[in-house]
């Protein structure tokens, strides 16, 4: 028998908002089917671990599905399916809405560069019988997460002939991994009076991939030359070739369920395929939109956007453009109608480190979508604080879809901070805010997410989309 509720229950369940675990909302069929699309999460993540191949694995995906090649002279019907390769390294999705982009276009923009460590241009050296990679990290990391955990090399080599070679090594069970090595606690005294920050320094990453020497009785390093002789025949590559090349070191751990109830996914690169992923599958699945939707999907956030495959940059905006000119309109009409979901991770609530964490205004696993109103830092430092008109309408859309959603500030104020892409799409004139996963360890080599907290992701951008 349930308890009679008091005045003041009934009263608070009107007037009070109280956000909701997801457990107490969705049946045991909705969390069936949550785990059911995390598989599909799980293997993009492996194949993934770069932006590049992202985008490959995102196109071989969507031209399954129909999706064709943005040809911005031809003239497109509602329905109509198109993606944008932005250099290989960024990709816009569309599919043309029955009312076009006359009352504006629904975009979902995440990113999928991910921090790491770089190898510089010249990275092969040897020292003391040992060659190493020199490396120059990429995006926000704790560097002393980033010793002693085993390490896959992935990206392109262009050789002096131009041609383009792929690597990927240390991903399989049976391919060699690369480490980058620490001091033992023994020897450790004079080292643990450094900082935390600095306990680990940038110059310090580099990355041990080979011990044995080429055999010969003169010669110096000839370590390196063993290396260099072993990428030769593997790749066909030269010492000069690491000058055009984009090689990345990432963390070569499993992609794992997490818990005794397996609830959570721990992975390198949830920030940001978490939220890459369910916007590729949204658009895919909302197959006749009212308004035009895009999914963008971008190269560079975690260094701020710049450069020509980052959202700073004019790519996005060009893309309305043209979908603007198909139709008669003028580009500027159309952005400044239309609305977009930032989709990126928030800093999910961590019961270990509760200080940095405004209780009452943080995130948490397995609470939903998260929505992030503004980032930034101190005084909302170069945060898109979203309106409270485009709140109500975002509200509005997942609540009249049931979808589980929650409200998420980035730490306390003052703790910190950081930016999404998002104020970037608004520049343009956009109505944007940030809709993501919480994350545990977020930027670390191995971060955790909530299964159903990336369903509600997904669902929440498929509503976007679906939305009148
Ligand atoms: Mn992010
Ligand atoms: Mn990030």
């Amino acid at each position: 028998m349930e308890k009679e509720r008091n005045e003041a229950e009934i009263l608070m369940e009107e007037l009070g908002f109280e956000k909701k675990h997801f457990s107490k909302a969705y049946s045991d069929e909705e969390i069936a089917k949550a785990d059911a699309f995390c598989e599909g999460y799980k293997v993009f993540l492996r194949e993934g671990k770069t932006e590049r191949e992202c985008v490959d694995f995102v196109l071989e995906r969507v031209i399954k599905e129909g999706f064709t090649e943005f040809d911005s002279k031809k003239k497109y019907v509602a329905g109509d399916k198109v993606y944008m390769n932005v250099k290989g390294k960024s990709v816009i999705l569309a599919v043309m809405g029955k009312k076009g982009v006359s009352e504006g276009a629904r975009i979902v923009a995440a990113h999928i560069d991910s921090p790491r460590l770089d190898l510089k241009p010249t990275p092969l050296y040897e020292d003391s019988e040992l060659a190493y990679f020199k490396t120059h990290y990429y995006g926000g990391i704790k560097k002393y997460q980033w010793v002693t955990i085993p390490l896959a090399l992935h990206g392109i080599v262009y050789t002096a002939d131009g041609t383009a070679v792929k690597v990927s090594i240390g991903e399989k069970d049976d391919e060699p991994k690369f480490v980058i090595n620490d001091i033992l606690p023994h020897l450790g005294a004079e080292q643990s009076k450094r900082t935390l920050s600095d306990g680990i320094r940038g110059e310090e990453l580099n990355i041990l991939i080979g011990s044995r020497p080429f055999r010969s009785d003169k010669g110096s390093n000839l370590v390196k030359l063993n290396v260099l002789r072993l990428l030769n025949e593997k790749y066909g590559i030269k010492e000069k070739d690491f000058i055009s090349a984009e090689l990345e070191m990432v963390p070569a751990f499993p992609v794992s369920d997490i818990g005794f109830d397996r609830s959570l996914i721990g992975a390198y690169g949830h920030d940001d395929r978490v939220c890459a992923y369910p916007a590729v599958e949204a658009i895919i699945d909302c197959a006749a939109p009212e308004r035009t939707t895009v999914t963008v999907l971008a190269d560079k956030e975690e260094v701020g956007s710049d450069g020509n495959t980052g959202l700073h940059s004019a790519f996005l905006e060009y893309f309305i453009h043209d979908l603007a000119d198909m139709e008669g309109l003028r580009g500027r009409d159309v952005l400044r109608m239309s609305q977009c979901l930032s989709a990126d991770v928030n800093a999910g609530y961590d019961p270990n480190f509760p200080s940095v964490h405004d209780k009452y205004n943080c995130c948490a696993v397995n609470y939903g979508a998260v929505i992030t109103k503004y980032t930034g830092s101190r005084g909302k430092s170069s945060t898109n604080d979203a309106s409270a008109e485009f709140m109500s309408t975002i509200r509005t859309i997942l609540d009249n879809a049931n979808v589980s959603w929650q409200i998420g500030e980035l730490g306390k104020v003052d703790e910190g901070g950081g930016g999404t892409v998002a104020k970037y799409v608004a520049n343009l004139g956009v109505d944007v805010v940030d809709l993501g996963v919480p994350v545990l360890s977020m930027h670390a080599p191995w971060e955790t997410v909530s299964k159903f907290d990336v369903y509600s992701t997904y669902r929440a951008c498929y509503e976007f989309f679906r939305a009148e």
